[in-house]
């Protein structure tokens, strides 16, 4: 790990990251691709330490509230965190000058923040979204190795249930031949309609791979699934979109699954949903298309 002082920390679309690179090593991780240009190994990761100072500046500068965004390029729930607290601060000012928050993160860290995250949702709006990919412990142990499984997972969605805050489950990546069963994917949706989710994220039943995160994948298959690297070669080529055979079927029965426990999975609407700023003190919404 080395520490920086960022520049600056909110994109143009009020997203951050405060970390570069990820300690949590699963083994599809397409933030390992080379088109991001991280400029030093994806294991060594990145702190920028001046982080909430940098969003503190940023936050007070808006001429009007919105949703701020972190998650999409590492986890903000890395092992680090434990230590260095950056997400934390960062809750801590987003609650404080009353924005909205989306976080997307893979581990139980996220329960230490609960008293933050409870707090924005009764002034804004807070929304937890946590990646799913396997509802089979062993396999998620190969292919998320460095955080909590998916067991430990629905658990804290059934926390944040208990406490009214909104979750949306990305059940993706399903890798084809690995994970894209019909009972892995009846399973996580059992789960997820027992933790009353808002929604499921996902755009299609496969992964992607390019250059970078393919080599790095391709190692793991040959370490923990002999064989299927080749299988993956003779159907895919190079392709970056890399569907399951089984995409129609599986496709149909999560729809199907949303539709009777009314989850929303319509992509378009969970995004438009996640970028839509609540005021709840005032009773007014703000888009981020708003600003
Ligand atoms: S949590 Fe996300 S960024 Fe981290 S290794 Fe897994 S896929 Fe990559």
């Amino acid at each position: 790990m080395h520490e920086v002082y960022a520049k600056s920390i909110l994109s143009a679309k009020n997203g951050m990251n405060l970390y570069r690179g990820c300690s949590h090593g699963c083994i599809y991780c397409d933030s390992r691709s080379t088109c991001y240009q991280m400029n030093h190994p994806f294991s060594d990761i990145e702190i920028k330490i001046n982080a909430p100072e940098l969003l503190e500046q940023a936050l007070k500068k808006k001429r009007k509230r919105c949703m701020i965004g972190t998650g999409s390029m590492c986890d903000p729930y890395l092992h680090l965190e434990k230590e260095y607290e950056l997400t934390r601060k960062c809750l801590a000012l987003i609650d404080h000058y009353n924005f909205g928050v989306s976080l997307l993160t893979k581990s139980d860290l996220i329960l230490r923040d609960l008293d933050l995250l409870k707090s924005i949702h009764r002034k804004s709006k807070c929304v937890v979204q946590m990646t799913i990919t396997t509802y089979d412990e062993a396999l998620c142990k190969i292919i998320e190795p460095n955080v909590c499984t998916t067991k430990r997972r629905f658990e804290v969605l059934n926390i944040l249930k208990e406490e009214g805050i909104p979750t949306i489950v990305w059940m993706t990546p399903l890798l084809p031949f690995i994970n894209d069963t019909r009972e892995n994917i009846e399973n996580i949706l059992a789960g997820c309609v027992q933790a009353n989710v808002y929604g499921i994220l996902l755009f299609d039943i496969g992964l992607t791979l390019r250059d970078g995160n393919r080599e790095y994948f391709y190692k793991n298959l040959d370490t923990y699934f002999p064989g299927l690297k080749e299988k993956y070669i003779a159907s895919y080529g190079n392709a970056y979109e890399v569907a399951s055979p089984n995409r129609k079927e599986l496709l149909l029965l999560i729809q199907n699954t949303c539709k009777a426990h009314g989850i929303i999975c319509d992509p378009a609407a969970l995004f438009t949903y996640m970028n839509t700023y609540e005021d709840k003190q005032a009773g007014t919404q703000l888009s981020l298309f708003d600003l």
